[in-house]
């Protein structure tokens, strides 16, 4: 049995940190004001907007999105390290997100140190943004390998100390939705302090482990813009958001019509095109060419969309090629001005499907027009 969904879902989205962290991609500073403002002025809640520990180049940036005045809560990422966040605080800054590692691979592997260790880390960083008054988010860096007890006490800490939630970190990818469903009902259960999801999508997972996490009682999302993120990338903010829409019936709210114009946005300004087919926000995902489903969608859009396009921003193709029917032919012709009657389009039919099959794609109106004046010609 699942648990309600508690509203109300607040979106951080990291485009600006964890997306812009993806191997190879740099922002400039106008972009990442262009899109801080376009993901406020369509409704996310929260903008992780960089790590000022990086230095001067990184703090000025972080500094100008604070100048922005947007509605959206601006959260930095920080090491458990003081320096780190007095480097926040001097951006003017007043919520972040304070990352240590949480398993025992990364703590005895990677830190070469204790658990006693990232306890002590912890307090010391948060004893300091309590002395700054801070929203602080603790993460806990690969949290989905780290035992859950550990986990539990971390939280303890954190809830004690004033911290105001837990970002749980499946840092490398490596959960399916049950076990994040598990994972998050476990320590919901345990400690009574707010719970983020942060996922990544090595298994192609991500954005099913960040709405198992909300399904779970998960009130905060870590998401990005095209899914992009170290390595296979993190949540996509338009797949979570549509997901959580239309398959857990749950309206965020948020200014959807404006997804393709981000989504093209951030992958002209991370040199990450959007392939044509990607979820959501692809060019071509509400392209039809089949007869069965053009021919239903001719009838009525709903027969084979789950919703409309024009939601995310996007139109609607009925394309001809190997897969089509004589309907969607007729129908693509009478748009271009060429009146077929029934018999007359299952002949052409062949051609226009013998013509996609060598070209190894659907026609263009042009190609259409030509095949069908041929035809006209000929009969
Ligand atoms: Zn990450």
């Amino acid at each position: 049995m699942q648990m309600p969904i508690e509203k109300p879902i607040v979106i951080d989205d990291t485009t600006l940190r964890d997306g812009e962290q993806t191997a190879g991609v740099a922002f400039s500073l106008e972009e990442k004001i262009t899109i801080a403002r376009m993901l406020d002025e369509i409704g996310v809640g929260e903008l992780e907007c960089g790590i000022p520990a990086m230095g001067a180049i990184e703090q000025a940036s972080v500094r100008a999105l604070v100048d922005l005045g947007l509605k959206a809560r601006l959260i930095t990422w920080n090491r458990a390290l003081v320096s780190d966040i007095q480097a926040s605080l001097d951006c003017g800054i007043r919520a972040v997100d304070i990352s240590l590692s949480v398993s025992d691979i990364h703590i005895t592997h990677k830190l070469r140190k204790t658990r006693q260790w990232v306890r002590e880390q912890l307090r010391r960083a948060l004893d300091f943004c309590a002395k700054h008054d801070l929203y602080v988010s603790v993460g806990g860096e690969d949290s989905s390998r780290a035992d859950p007890d550990f986990l539990v006490e971390l939280m303890q800490i954190a809830k004690e100390m004033g911290a105001d939630r837990f970002r749980f970190c499946d840092t490398l990818g490596i959960l399916d939705p049950f076990s994040t469903y598990e994972k998050i009902t476990y320590l919901r259960s345990h400690v009574d302090l707010d719970l983020e999801v942060h996922t990544h999508n090595d298994l192609g997972m991500a954005t099913a482990n960040a709405i198992a996490g909300v399904r779970a009682g998960a009130r905060f999302v870590n998401t990005t813009v095209n899914g992009l993120g170290e390595r296979a990338g993190n949540a996509a903010l338009e797949e979570v958001i549509m997901g959580l829409k239309y398959a857990c019936g749950l309206d965020l709210g948020l200014d959807t019509r404006r997804f393709v114009d981000i989504s093209k946005f951030v992958g002209r300004a991370s040199c990450r095109p959007v392939p044509e087919w990607k979820a959501v926000v692809g060019e071509r995902v509400f392209s039809h060419e089949s007869g069965l489903h053009a021919d239903g969608v001719l009838k009525n859009p709903q027969n084979y969309e789950g919703f409309d396009p024009g939601e995310v921003g996007l139109g609607r193709h009925l394309v001809l090629g190997k897969h089509s029917g004589s309907q969607a032919l007729v129908h693509r012709l009478k748009e271009l001005g060429v009146e077929l009657s029934r018999i007359e389009a299952v002949a052409l039919l062949d051609r226009v499907r013998s013509m996609s099959q060598r070209n190894k794609r659907a026609l263009t109106d042009s190609e259409l027009l030509l095949l069908a004046r041929r035809h006209a010609e000929v009969a």
